[in-house]
Formats: structure tokens, sequence, C-alpha cells
């Protein structure tokens, strides 16, 4: 029988990274089983939903390369994949459960339900429906109809014995049916339909066969259970995944650091890196073996390989998997891809805000400036040398700024070295401003080979020789090797702005 799994996020919010771990689990199961993975858009909640959560979904999906078979605006054949596009379809379900006798119309209105609650909550009692409208004769339930009272439909909890199901993942998990919420709406007074309604006919009708979601919906699976049985259909198989933690054993929220994918994506991380760390988030591959493309993922992914144990997120982690993914790039690669960051720094002319909009451009790795022919060969000349040193694609612009813009005026502490004082440093530059012509088209080391010795005669070390040369040429102490730099920028150049220092600064 052939796989057919689903992602189906609420667009409720930007979509989260826990929301893509579990995308791309469901991806990376229906990829290594040949079957297909379907995107289901569960938009129930109206009050939450918004459009632009939606479209960032798909926008999310697409950056990263999780593409799916069916569902979204692509459509398929067991469709509509977007839920609120057959809210008839449920409410004719939720009719039918009643008719069995499986489910029941609820005419308690708001201000009893409430009632209800602030009892419970005084008597310290669980919250949950009290299951008056159970109990209504046929008579009742006709006259309340007939006065056109409003209702919600509720599912009739067993009240005795409990409900089991297996999780591929947990092995068997039992509920006792009285710990199970009282009898749950399964479709509102507006005749839409609940998360649980809804998510069990999609699944039933879309033919799903494993139910790979987050760990936090175990809860909701026994109500669920219940529901397949009422209905008399066969449940799928479950498979609840490991927590996703920030590193205080908490789940992963804004406290930990950035949380949406849009975040990351802004903050200059490669799609590479995050499919690659993400997809190790509670599950192995290979011994030994960090680095995987999403095809080769794809390949190797089993269920039986994912952990039971909460997953921590390592920010540190994946900032390495972006370092090594960026210098897997070649020059022109990550030429295109730190272009929008630095187009979009400011350093040129910025984009025009209302133009950003026109195109449609949402994100920081997206502008609408070409570079020039002269900026592309410069930071064409450049990629090499700041390949070894980006964290992220973010810290292009402060990288190259030093080619396109002079430094402004240094405070003279940050120039010293810190073993140094204010008559040795002027003595390196001077020293530096002589020496610079003779490492005209030298590699680095040989360059270096000049300096030392010179470095030596003033009893200084190498490091702090260089220093004073590096914020004098760059304004900056971060910034591609030097000597490279210097290349880069001309001999000329690099002489006249060691010279305004020892002019100005000292
Ligand atoms: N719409 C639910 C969510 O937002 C889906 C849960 C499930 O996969 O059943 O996570």
């Amino acid at each position: 029988m052939e796989t057919r799994v689903r992602y189906a996020p609420s667009p409720t919010g930007f979509q989260h990274i826990g929301g893509v771990r579990t995308a791309l689990f469901n991806y990376l199961f229906a990829r290594s089983t040949g079957g297909k993975f379907i995107l289901r858009i569960e938009d129930t909640d109206r009050t939450r939903y918004s459009a632009e959560y939606e479209e960032n979904l798909y926008d999310t999906l697409a950056w990263l390369g999780i593409d799916w078979d069916e569902g979204g605006p692509k459509g398929g054949p067991y469709g509509p994949y977007i839920q609120s596009h057959c809210f008839e379809n449920y409410k004719k379900y939720a009719e039918e459960l009643v008719k069995n006798g499986k489910a029941y119309y609820c005419f308690c209105d708001s201000e009893r339900l409430e009632r209800i609650r602030k009892i419970q909550t005084m008597n310290k009692m669980p919250p949950g429906y009290d299951r008056c409208c159970r109990s209504l004769t046929d008579e009742e339930i006709k006259e309340n109809l007939a006065a056109k009272k409003p209702y919600v439909i509720r599912l009739k909890v067993p009240l005795e014995g409990s409900t089991r199901f297996h999780d591929v993942l947990l092995g068997d998990i039992e509920w006792k049916n009285e710990d199970i919420n009282p009898d749950p709406v399964l479709l509102k007074s507006d005749g839409f339909p609940t998360y649980h309604l809804a998510n069990i006919i999609d699944d039933h009708f879309m033919k799903i066969t494993h139910v790979m979601r987050a760990q936090e919906w175990i809860p909701s699976t026994p109500m669920h259970i219940i529901l397949y049985a009422a209905f008399g259909w066969q449940p799928p198989q479950f498979c609840h995944l490991p927590m996703v933690m920030g590193n205080d054993g908490q789940k992963l929220s804004k406290r930990h650091g950035a949380t949406s994918c849009n975040e990351f994506r802004n903050n200059g991380y490669l799609k590479e890196a995050i499919i690659n760390y993400v997809s190790m988030l509670g599950c192995s591959y290979e011994e030994g073996r960090d680095l995987f493309t999403l095809e080769e993922l794809g390949k190797l992914f089993k269920m039986e390989h994912i952990n039971k144990a909460p997953a921590v997120f390592d920010y540190k982690k994946l900032e390495w998997f972006n370092g090594q993914y960026m210098r897997l790039k070649t020059d022109e690669e990550l030429f295109e891809l730190t272009w929008p960051f630095i187009a979009n720094s400011g350093l040129f002319a910025k984009d025009d805000e209302e133009e950003r909009k026109k195109a449609g451009l949402r994100f920081a790795d997206e502008t609408l400036q070409k570079p020039t022919d002269e900026q592309r060969a410069v930071l064409m000349r450049v990629m090499p040398l700041i390949k070894e040193r980006l964290h992220f694609l973010t810290d292009a612009p402060e990288m190259v700024r030093f080619l396109f813009q002079e430094p402004g005026l240094l405070p003279v502490e940050e120039i010293i070295p810190k073993r140094l004082d204010a008559e040795k440093t002027k003595e390196i530059l001077t020293r530096a401003a002589a020496l610079l012509p003779k490492i005209a088209g030298l590699e680095e080391h040989d360059a270096l080979e000049i300096f030392k010795p010179e470095a030596e005669a003033l009893g200084v070390k190498l490091g702090d020789f260089m220093m004073p040369i590096r914020m004098a040429v760059t304004g900056s102490r971060i910034s591609p090797p030097l000597i490279g730099s210097i290349q880069i920028l001309g001999i000329d150049h690099a002489i006249t702005r060691i010279q305004k220092v020892i002019t100005e600064c000292f």
C-alpha cells in the first residue's frame, strides 16, 4: 500500500521551526517510502487565521525546497485541501453521527458554560462540559430545534472504560475515558467544524496512512480514536514526534532565540543548514556523518530512527552547519546569496520600500537592486576571503564595507593593541605604510614574511603588529584576511588610509 502522509498546519502564526521539523519528517518519510506528501491547510479557527500566515507557509516550504505532491493551492484528487473550502461537508458528517447516536446536540448557551466553568474553578474541579444536553429527550431536542435555538454538536465520549491506541514510536498508549475531555465540540454553532472533526474526516478521505505530528497532540488522540470508531473507520498509524526544547528543557520559544523560519532566513541562515540541522532534531541517519542534502535525507530517513526523548535545539550547532554550507558554496553562489544582504544594508542606495512591496519582496534575501559591473567584480574578488569567516549571510555587509566606504574617524583606543602604547602603534603604522608597496601581488603567507622581521625589530608580536594596520585599512577588528583585503582595495589606497590615521589619530 502506498504511504500517504500529511503536514496539516493551522495558519495562525508564522511558520515555527518546530512546524518545519514536522513538515520535513513527513516529507522525508514520504520520499523514503515512495509515498505521497500532502499539504493540508487547517484553517478552521477563523478568528486566528490570517492570509499572511497562509502565504508564509507556502513561502517557507518553497524556500526550503520541501515540495508537496498534493494539497494547498496545488489541489489533487482528494481535495479540497483547504478546510475552509468545504465546511458544508463536515456538517453533514457531524449530523450523521447525531443520527447514529454517537454525538448529540447541545443547546447550552455561553452564559451557562461560563457558570459551569466558574463553579469548577471554585471547587478546584477539572474544567469541562457537564454533559447536561447528553440526556435531553427527543421531545426536548425537537422543541429546541423548532424554536431555532443555536446548538453545537458534541461527541459522546464513552463514560466508562478506556481508549487505547498504538504509537509507532511510543508503543501502546491507554487513556481512561473519564480522563478524556468530556464530550468535545465537533461542530460549532456557526456550522463550522472544530479541528478534531475536520482533521479526522480529512485524514480518512485523503487516505492518510501515517499521522506524524508533535507530541503535544497525544492528549487529543484518544478522542480521535473514539471519533474513528464512531464513524466506523480504520484510524491511520500514529507517530508522535519528540518535542523540540530550548537548552533549559523548556519548550522552544522566543526566549531562546529565533523560532520562526522567517527569522532564520532573514538572519542569514542558509536553507541547506536549516534542513540538515532540523532533520537531526530527534532523528539519526548515518553514524559519524553530519552533512546530508535534502535528497540524501529522503533516501535515508527511517521512522525507526526517531528518538523518543525530546530534542534540544542548539543554536550553536545550527550556526556550525551554516558555516559548513557557506564554505561549500562556489564564489558565484556566495555572491548571489550575499548580494541582497549587502544591497539591503544601505551600503549602496537602498531599495524603495514601496517598490519592494509592489514587486512582492518580503525577505532580506530578496532585492530589486542589481550590482554594477564594478561592484560585482570587487565583490567576486572578496568572496573567497570572506567565505571562511562568515557565520551568517548577514555578516557579509560589514565584512565588505571597507571596499566601498572610507572608514570614519576611529577612536585611538581602538587602534592601539592592548599590550602596546600610542607611540609604538604610530611607529607600526609608519613602518607599514613604507612596507606596503613590497607586498603588491603577494599571497598572505609571503606577505607576512615581509612583516615578520619588522615586528621582531620593534619587539612586538605579529598579531599586535597587524592589528593597527587592519583597523586603519578596514576600520574594523573583524575583516577578511588582511593581506587579501589590501590587495583588493589597492596598495595605494591602503597607504592613504594608514597615513590618514597617523595624522588624524596620533
Ligand atoms: N492543525 C494542527 C496543527 O496546527 C494539526 C495537528 C495534526 O497534525 O493533527 O498543528
